[in-house]
């Protein structure tokens, strides 16, 4: 890490947190030649998070689709969309956390509801009636009077 100022090559980490999406560690480094202070970012080396879809397909985590769903399910809920950020990141970091790498959509469904049930009714039914495939009709309206409770 190459001081911007003196070009020297020596510094010193002075703070180290994750960025603010968890995808590299924010550095705060200080030049011991001339004391200039700067920032870096050093990206995670990470395997890939691989979704198992319900056909056995497997395809890479596209944290964007799952976003996309939220948006369509929060429409005129009023939810920001920071916090639907954070709840994609609290969904990687509970899968990084335990180790894994592979895992079937329905569970990435069922992670999304838990979360989102505890954010907002309405938009936890719309993503239910989309990602969680209830058997019948029957199932779905009883998950909707338990909702109503
Ligand atoms: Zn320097």
């Amino acid at each position: 890490m190459r001081c911007p100022k003196c070009g020297c090559e020596e510094s010193k980490v002075i703070d180290s947190r994750p960025s603010e999406n968890h995808e590299a560690i924010r550095r705060r480094r200080e030049c011991v030649r001339c004391s200039t202070r700067f920032t870096t970012y050093e990206r995670r080396e990470e395997t890939p998070l691989i979704v198992v879809k319900k056909d056995g397909t497997k395809e890479t985590f596209d944290r964007q689709k799952v976003m996309n769903g939220l948006l369509r399910a929060t429409v005129k809920r009023n939810i920001p969309v920071r916090t639907l950020d954070l709840l994609l990141d609290s969904i990687e970091s509970e899968l990084r956390d335990n180790g894994i790498n592979e895992v079937p959509s329905r569970e990435i469904g069922n992670m999304v509801l838990k979360r989102l049930n505890a954010i907002d009714g309405v938009a936890y039914v719309r993503f239910a009636s989309v990602y969680h495939d209830f058997k019948d009709v029957r199932e779905f309206s009883e998950e909707l009077r338990r909702l109503a409770q």
